[in-house]
């Protein structure tokens, strides 16, 4: 038996059940009130890389594997994913969690990284959302569901990441001046971020491109500086900055100290999420004391 067998049928088609990765997100979505509803069953999935194909610059992976391995077995040929987290999350929490990267300007957003889900569903059963190469998908985009989804829809056993190459240099810089100073003179920076005051911008790529980049920054008075640390929460904004915090240019989300709550969802949105929970779903089985819209951002 298969690993994914062994976790296909761990997970079976009865009970309450939910995947258990490394624990580092463990209450984001949580209803505390729905938790005490009853026992709800711990699986784990497969852990390892299964498959790394360079020159494909795809990886396919358990879905348990810690974060960390992973880096680690990509860094050997110089690539990454655009998954990141604290010591010992997994690839799958990472993934279910969907928070993109702060780096989403050159590695893009969590929802990218996902070409193929090995997963169960509701009923017990296996299925694979997604294709193991970009853009092969025909009709719904499964996996573009899945990153996000808490394993509401199905709990995922494996699946296969695009790789990015590890940038050659890169540098962060900051200074006294607005980000619109600064976004004529960087190339697809990988972030920039905004205190009202001071602009930070993290630019990557070729060594020397990035050495001219520096050398235009420094021209509008930004120094290099190590990479900023940013207030623990994060909230979701529409347009700029207002109040205390670090925006995050072009991403509609600013880094505060206070805790953020979940926006609130509209009527139309709430009740066709319901039905798409239900469908894949109907006894909320997987993960029931989730709900993925109760994730801040
Ligand atoms: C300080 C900090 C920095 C972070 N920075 C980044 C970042 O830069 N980029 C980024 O992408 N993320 C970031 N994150 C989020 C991070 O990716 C998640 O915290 C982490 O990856 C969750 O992994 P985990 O294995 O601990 O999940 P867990 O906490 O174990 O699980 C989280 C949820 O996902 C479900 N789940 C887990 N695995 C599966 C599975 N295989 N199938 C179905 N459901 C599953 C669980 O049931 C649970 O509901 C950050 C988090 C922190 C705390």
């Amino acid at each position: 038996m298969t690993p994914l067998e062994a976790f296909r049928d761990e997970v079976g088609a009865t009970g309450p059940v939910c995947v258990r990765g490394g624990g580092t997100r463990w209450s984001v979505g949580r209803d505390p009130a729905a938790d005490g509803a009853g026992p709800v069953r711990e699986v784990r999935a497969p852990v390892g890389v299964e498959a790394f194909e360079p020159a494909e610059m795809t990886v396919r992976v358990g879905a348990g594997t810690p974060l960390v391995d992973l880096a680690a077995a990509l860094a050997e040929h110089g690539q990454e994913v655009a998954l990141d987290g604290p010591p010992g999350a997994t690839v799958g929490g990472a993934l279910m969690v969907g928070r993109s990267p702060l780096r989403r300007g050159r590695l893009g957003e969590a929802t990218d990284a996902l070409l193929q889900a090995d997963c169960v569903g509701a009923d017990g059963v296996a299925f694979t959302a997604g294709g193991p190469t970009v853009k092969n998908v025909t009709g719904y985009d499964l996996c573009r569901l899945l990153v996000g989804s808490l394993g509401t829809l199905a709990l995922v056993g494996r699946v296969i990441l695009r790789t990015h190459p590890i940038p050659e240099a890169s540098a962060w810089l900051a200074g006294p001046v607005e980000p619109s100073a600064v976004s004529p003179l960087v190339h697809r920076p990988a972030t920039v971020l905004w205190d009202g005051e001071r602009t930070a911008v993290l630019v990557e790529g070729h060594a020397a491109d990035v050495d001219d980049q520096m050398r235009r920054l420094s021209d509008l008075g930004m120094v290099p500086v190590d990479p900023p640390v940013l207030p623990p929460h994060r909230h979701r904004v529409e347009g700029g900055l207002s109040g205390a915090g670090v925006l995050e240019v072009g991403a509609g989300v600013v880094h505060r100290d206070e805790p953020a709550t979940a926006p609130a969802v509209p009527n139309g949105v709430a009740a066709l999420a319901a039905r798409v929970r239900d469908s894949f779903d109907p006894e909320r089985r997987l993960n029931p004391a989730c709900d993925p819209h109760r994730v801040p951002v």
